[in-house]
């Protein structure tokens, strides 16, 4: 607390992950030894800049940026930008403290970081968007590097950003460096696959945490995901590609129920393309309802896949959706149930897949554009998808295998946790104190 005032969601993600440690502590006093754990939970470098940009109205408006750089014992710090109206430091490193250990269980050499900006793109014409991400771009620029610190997407930073951010990279540095950042076009040095990998991951993990749940496939279940954006939408596709029906999904404003399985291309179309609320696909579906600031929590379903934002899903959630008969929880987003709500979970018998596990699959596909970049390749869809399957596959395994030999079967937090722990302390000690 003295040394992070006010950050409590950087609190909250460090304090989940430390009380799954005592028992790899208990075993391991090398780690305590080497400072390990003081080490881990600092930050190696955070960088806060200022980013001027001007409106369509001509004013000049100042936004606050930022890169935190997490850690590197395992490769080039590697994570997303958000731009958010709620971005700041505390969110920044919050999300880089759980993109260090995600990164380690991808087993791909990557470190970990977060950045972004409180920038808010919604209602933001093209060209403001545009002239805001050159602006951040021209600072970023001088931190980041194929071999030192690369960017991907997150909240509010979609194709159409890592565009802009790389082309203003490439002017401003001069140079053709492509694996700086993931995310891009396939046409300018993207990956196939890398669009899709966070939603599809989330769904072939869930997949794998299925093979302990007795009477429940994903083929004939009923599906619920929160947001509406890239996560979301991935997530749907797969599960309904899957025999799942998705009946609901979110957006900050409320949630639309569409008990014949949303219509993925029309939301794909009114979010993706035409960048309009989500009720506008209830008024344009017919035969479904919009339901304006209510919780999508409340519609019963045998999966709910949370893939908006932090906290999104509190102990009242939780209860409800116990009490609606909900078996498997899986986090698309990063840190989306509340401390309370995973105490209900696990009370309550529900199968849960966290974040740090479940929704590695963007960044491990990251990992795979930065090899195809490095070897100057482009792998077919087909390629990077069942590489992905196997990442995600090979995750599953090694979180229940350790959650079994650290005494706490079928926990995947404290799988995930310590497998990830272990692999980023084995890899500081090796390196000394630094
Ligand atoms: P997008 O910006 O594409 O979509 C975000 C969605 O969440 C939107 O529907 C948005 O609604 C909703 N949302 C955002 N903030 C809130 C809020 N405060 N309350 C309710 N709904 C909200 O982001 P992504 O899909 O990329 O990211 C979603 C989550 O997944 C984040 O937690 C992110 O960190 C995590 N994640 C993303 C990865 C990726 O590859 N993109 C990789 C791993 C994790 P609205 O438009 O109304 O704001």
């Amino acid at each position: 607390v003295r040394r992070n005032p006010g950050q409590v969601l950087f609190r909250q993600a460090v304090h989940e992950v430390l009380e799954s440690l005592a028992p790899v502590v208990r075993q391991h006093p090398e780690y305590v030894e080497g400072g390990i754990l003081k080490r881990i939970i600092e930050p190696e470098r955070v960088v806060s800049f200022r980013v001027p940009w001007v409106d369509d109205n001509g004013v000049v408006q100042v936004q606050r940026g930022f890169r935190v750089q997490f850690s590197s014992d395992l490769g080039p710090y590697k994570g997303g930008l958000r731009f958010h109206k709620s971005v700041d430091e505390d969110t920044l490193k919050f999300l880089g403290f759980e993109q260090v250990f995600k990164n380690a269980l991808t087993g791909l050499g990557l470190g970990g970081g977060k950045g972004g900006s409180d920038f808010d793109p919604h209602g933001k014409s093209n060209g403001e968007v545009m002239r805001f991400c050159q602006s951040f771009m021209a600072e970023l620029a001088h931190h980041i590097g194929a071999d030192l610190d690369v960017p991907a997407g997150d909240i509010g930073v979609g194709g159409r950003e890592i565009g802009y951010l790389y082309g203003q990279y490439r002017k401003v540095t001069g140079r053709n460096e492509a694996g700086v950042i993931t995310g891009k076009g396939v046409g300018y040095g993207g990956s196939w696959a890398r669009t899709e990998a966070t939603g599809y991951g989330l769904v072939y993990f869930v997949r794998e945490m299925l093979r302990d749940c007795p009477g429940l496939t994903l083929e004939g279940s009923r599906v619920v995901v929160s947001g509406s954006g890239n996560v979301a939408l991935y997530a749907a596709k797969k599960a309904s590609q899957l025999g799942a029906t998705v009946v609901a999904c979110s957006d900050s404003q409320g949630y639309v129920l569409d008990e014949d399985g949303l219509d993925l291309d029309l939301l794909s179309e009114i979010k993706d393309v035409r960048r309009e609320r989500l009720s506008a696909y209830a008024d344009e579906r017919g035969n479904c309802t919009y339901f304006e600031g209510r919780s999508v929590w409340e519609v019963d379903c045998d999966i709910a896949l949370p893939c908006a934002t932090q906290n999104e899903l509190d102990g009242d959630a939780a209860r409800t959706l116990a009490e609606n008969g909900c078996r498997l929880i899986a986090e698309g987003a990063n840190m989306p149930c509340t401390e309370e709500a995973i105490e209900v979970i696990h009370a309550k018998g529900i199968l849960f897949g966290p974040a740090k596990a479940a929704n590695a699959g963007g960044v491990a596909t990251s990992g795979l554009e930065m090899r195809q970049n490095a070897g100057r390749l482009l792998w077919d869809f087909e390629r990077v998808d069942s590489e992905l399957d196997r990442i995600m596959t090979n995750i599953h395994a090694t979180a229940a295998a350790t959650a079994e030999e650290y005494g706490q079967p079928g926990d995947l937090i404290a799988g995930a946790n310590i497998a990830a722990f272990r692999r980023v302390a084995d890899a500081m000690l090796a390196q000394g104190v630094i």
